[in-house]
């Protein structure tokens, strides 16, 4: 039951998967060359990087519980990384939000049988399609869905699962745990690109500002905050990139409020100088990315003025 079959191993997603929404971690599409490498974050608590989000692995004698999973491509990958830590059944996975960088492997770890676990908006839109792809099988969605938190009791642990404001998306979760004083906060935070707001899922710069702040609430000195992507953080951190991304919103306010338009802020550029304040692990973005960014968050910040 743990093994995936071989004729998972064949099955791949649609290329529109892959071509689509790549402001929001899509990756590239042959996978073969990625590797999986595991980082102790504390205690009994990991993560995986690979290609897509940072996937998170509590293991003990109860089952091992997995947070998000990467692209269907890397599942096997994965399974042998956490066998690598556990020979206990996965148990559970949860999905911090929709997109494919987070959940592509849903449908092959569900086949599996075990339980996956997500906000009420993350089910809705994974049977949908994200971002123009197919709906997803029965077996790809969260089969225990919640709406404001929600409580695991697991290896030892109290695990709080709760909603962020709309955020990233309008379906953020963050997962706290109490005892190894580890928090993944989804692409809410990352240390590797610029605040992400997709607004084609519900995502908001307000709700950003406001997830941010809950995160920075819930977390003390030393708690270690594990982003969707990037490094192991801390309080501090998500401090500043809340800061950052106020700053960011109070300028493209001025500028919407002077009447300038997306193809002028992109050529203005107004927030240069806080690229390399948000994007600390990873080299300084590229111009299409920054102009994805603009464009995104300009039509967040408009709209919700
Ligand atoms: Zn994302």
């Amino acid at each position: 039951m743990l093994q995936l079959s071989s004729k998972l191993a064949l099955c791949s997603l649609p290329l529109a998967l892959f071509a689509v929404g790549s402001a929001f971690g899509q990756g590239q599409q042959d996978f073969s060359a990625v590797q999986i490498k595991t980082h102790q974050v504390a205690g009994n608590f990991y993560y995986l990087e690979g290609q897509g989000g940072n996937v998170g692995v509590l293991i003990g004698d109860d089952g091992v519980l997995m947070i998000d999973d990467q692209f269907a491509p890397l599942s096997e990958k994965l399974q042998a990384a956490i066998k690598a830590l556990s020979n206990k059944p996965i148990r559970m996975l949860i999905n911090t939000h929709v997109h494919g960088d987070h959940t592509g492997g849903n449908e092959n770890f569900g086949k599996l049988g075990l339980d996956i676990v997500a906000h009420d908006n993350v089910r809705v839109r994974i049977a949908k399609g994200v971002n123009g792809a197919a709906p997803s099988p029965a077996v790809a969605l969260p089969v225990v869905t919640f709406g404001d938190t929600m409580s695991l009791h697991l290896n030892g642990e109290t695990i709080t699962i709760g909603k962020l404001p709309p955020a990233h998306t309008d379906g953020d979760s963050y997962i706290h745990f109490a005892k190894a004083d580890v928090i993944h906060a989804g692409d809410v935070f990352r240390t590797t690109g610029y605040p992400g707001v997709d607004g084609g899922n519900g995502g908001t710069v307000k709700g950003t500002i406001a997830a941010l702040q809950a995160l920075v609430d819930m977390a003390g000195p030393n708690t270690k905050i594990l982003p969707g992507h990037g490094v192991v953080s801390t309080r501090d951190d998500v401090a500043r990139f809340r800061d950052n991304t106020i700053e960011a919103q109070r300028r493209f306010t001025d500028l919407i409020k002077k009447g300038m338009t997306v193809e002028q802020v992109i050529a203005a550029n107004p927030t240069a100088d806080l690229a390399t304040k948000f994007i600390t692990t990873a080299p300084p973005p590229d111009k299409a990315t920054t102009d994805r960014f603009i464009t995104a968050f300009y039509n967040a910040v408009k709209s919700e003025l």
